[in-house]
């Protein structure tokens, strides 16, 4: 369990923050910041489990400016860099990170990234090496359980088999959990095949965000291959994400190499650069096995981030770096007691582990 209380979050934080009283103690190493976009302008956000990983590009750009204010941001290149002995961290060294390679990256973020002039490295999926525009099949999932009607039900696609009761809003989302950890055991194609069984099965149409929502499109809508190009032209950094983005932990141990190594080959064909950089997808510590974090060294990388864990002053085992999750309900003073490690002292001292996280 996480240590979230509203006293810390809104009264110690804030103060110690207030007083600069994080960035003087904060202890030595790496921070690595994970974004997962920015909500593009005029959309309507529809739950918080679905939207709460984007923040606001006002968010973003205060928390940027906080980072230049006190701390270094380093690029993607200089973590390289150290990676390979080539260089040592500044003081206080924060890494800038962005999941899952939404359209909102390029269209939202990229032209505040500039403004601010931060490097950003891009964990994108292998549909961003593709022409055709994709979705990220968890959050279609999260759609179809969201709007199904309410009742019991039983879906059988294809051998995956998934039941149970839809109501409350928790209920949806404990149904869609368990089957995103479900339809992480099968390969794309059958998550593809599920998802249209399910919407045949709950009457629902498929999404046909692009061609009618411009702003739908830029908050689910992959990035394709020529605007992959247009960010590393802009100046960031391409990693993978795998290339499908599956719950790695439960899929046969196969499939999970080639979701790594293949990822890999096809992003650096499309950018025409060394990928060297891997983030786990969801990246909680359910999402990976000891076995699962072996293979991208096997596979080529310099480095592999998790999605819990950061701040300066943790442990940073190199293919299992922790970062910080940024969530949209996350204040400035929070951001920056997980960023200069106090957020992270604290759990240790109570002796508690990390939170999950999603993403
Ligand atoms: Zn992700």
């Amino acid at each position: 369990m996480k240590i979230v209380s509203p006293f810390l979050k809104r009264v110690l934080y804030p103060a110690m923050s207030g007083a600069g009283v994080l960035h003087r103690t904060s202890a030595p190493g790496l921070a690595v910041v994970t974004y997962h976009g920015v909500v593009p302008q005029g959309y309507e956000l529809v739950d918080a489990a679905l939207d709460g990983n984007l923040v606001t590009a006002e968010m973003l750009r205060r928390q940027l400016r906080l980072l230049k204010a006190r701390y270094n941001v380093i690029s993607p290149e200089d973590v390289l860099a150290w990676r390979e002995g080539q260089r040592e961290l500044p003081p206080r060294a924060v890494l800038v990170t962005c999941d899952d390679g939404l359209l909102n990256c390029l269209t939202d973020m990229l032209p505040l990234l500039r403004q601010e002039k931060v490097s950003c490295l891009f964990f994108v999926t292998g549909a961003s090496s593709g022409d055709l525009r994709k979705t990220l099949w968890y959050e279609d999932l999260f759609l179809v359980f969201l709007r199904a009607p309410a009742g019991r039900f039983e879906i059988s696609s294809d051998g995956v088999v998934v039941e149970g009761e839809l109501g409350s809003r928790a209920q949806r989302s404990a149904i869609w959990w368990n089957s995103v950890k479900r339809l992480s055991q099968v390969d794309e194609g059958r998550r593809t095949s599920f998802l249209r069984t399910a919407r045949t099965h709950f009457g629902l149409e498929a999404e046909r965000v692009f061609e009618e929502n411009p702003v739908s499109c830029r908050r689910f809508g992959l990035l394709t291959c020529g605007e992959l190009r247009e960010l590393v032209s802009a100046g960031m950094t391409i990693g993978a994400h795998t290339l499908s983005h599956p719950m790695l932990s439960q899929l046969p141990l196969e499939l999970a190499t080639d979701e790594i190594s293949e990822s890999r080959r096809r992003l650096e064909s499309a950018v025409q650069q060394r990928v060297w950089g891997f983030a786990y997808p969801f990246g909680d510590p359910q999402s990976v096995t000891p076995e699962v974090l072996a293979i991208p060294k096997e596979a080529g990388y310099a480095a592999a981030f998790l999605n819990f864990g950061g701040g300066l002053g943790t442990d940073l085992p190199p293919y299992a770096l922790p970062r910080v999750h940024v969530t949209a309900e996350m204040n400035l003073a929070e951001f920056e007691a997980q960023v200069c490690g106090f957020y992270a002292r604290l759990q240790r001292f109570a002796g508690r582990g990390a939170g999950a996280t999603q993403g």
